[in-house]
């Protein structure tokens, strides 16, 4: 029953790749670590520093 194992897998690997482009797009950016973020924060979620960027491009 290794077809529903695979399927996983794949419904996995689209929500990483789904998560990626998000991010890669996220108008918020921590300067200390690089995460991105669709929202600002007071402090990063990932690494805690004080102080996300906002991007304008
Ligand atoms: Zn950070």
């Amino acid at each position: 029953m290794g077809v529903f194992r695979e399927l996983g897998r794949r419904v996995e690997q689209f929500k990483a790749d789904a998560e990626t482009a998000a991010e890669e797009n996220a108008p918020f950016r921590c300067e200390a670590c690089g995460a991105r973020f669709d929202e600002d924060h007071e402090r990063c979620p990932d690494c805690g520093a004080e102080g996300t960027v906002a991007l304008d491009d």
